[in-house]
């Protein structure tokens, strides 16, 4: 890792990672492509989210997100993942980096319960279980002031729904393509896109 990192150069370093080694549908397991885990990241990192914060990656996965964080400074990451398989292959790829306060922790997010400064998390879509992305919403909310947070483009409604109920803000949306890599064998293309927005969002404060 060069000193002073720069979005391409993240974006760079993550696309090194490795992926699922078999995704599991039902779990809607699709990596956040390396460009669009830059951006995300650096949103968070620009607005003083990541450096030095303690950080949950809920729904880590192989570990792209969490490994963004320590790699821009974040003081500890959760990565809280159900799939051991994934945690596995997130624990490799926790090798290309080796410093770091990291914890793995193999249960549902809804058990997870430590208390954290920001959220960052890429959820299940919901196309398999229906908004799937309410208890991730949700148990971040519970957790945390500030998350960072991707969804379809479709799912605004839904989201500032949830926020507000929950006493959160949506400060920002930021819309973007994610770009999927045909993960599984009835995909007919190699590569997919969908559009996909990050959610930032704040606790208010009263
Ligand atoms: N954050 C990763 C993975 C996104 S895919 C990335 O950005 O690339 C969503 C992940 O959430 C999958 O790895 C899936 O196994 C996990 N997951 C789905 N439901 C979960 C739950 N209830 N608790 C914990 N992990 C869950």
């Amino acid at each position: 890792m060069p000193n002073r990192i720069t979005k391409a150069g993240l974006a760079i370093f993550l696309s090194k990672l490795k992926p699922f080694r078999a995704p599991k549908i039902g779990e809607e397991q699709y990596i956040t492509d390396s460009e669009l885990a830059a951006a995300f990241l650096w949103e968070a990192y620009m607005r003083g989210d990541i450096a030095g914060k303690i950080v949950a990656d809920l729904g880590a996965g192989t570990g792209i997100l969490g490994i963004g964080a320590i790699v821009l400074g974040a003081k500890k990451v959760f990565f809280v993942e159900k799939d051991r398989e994934a945690i596995q292959t997130a624990r490799e790829n926790m090798q290309l980096i080796k410093a770091g306060d990291i914890t793995f922790e193999c249960k549902d997010v809804k058990d997870f319960d430590k208390r954290v400064d920001t959220v960052i998390e890429n959820p299940p879509f919901g196309t398999k279980k229906e908004h799937a992305d309410r208890a991730f919403l949700e148990k971040a909310f519970e957790i945390a002031d500030k998350v960072y947070s991707i969804h379809k483009i479709t799912s605004r409604e839904f989201i500032s729904g949830v926020s507000q109920r929950h006493g959160f803000e949506v400060v920002s949306i930021i819309s973007c393509p994610m770009r999927l890599k045909a993960a599984y064998s009835f995909h007919r293309k190699r590569t997919g896109r969908v559009n996909v927005g990050i959610w930032i969002l704040q606790k208010k404060v009263f």
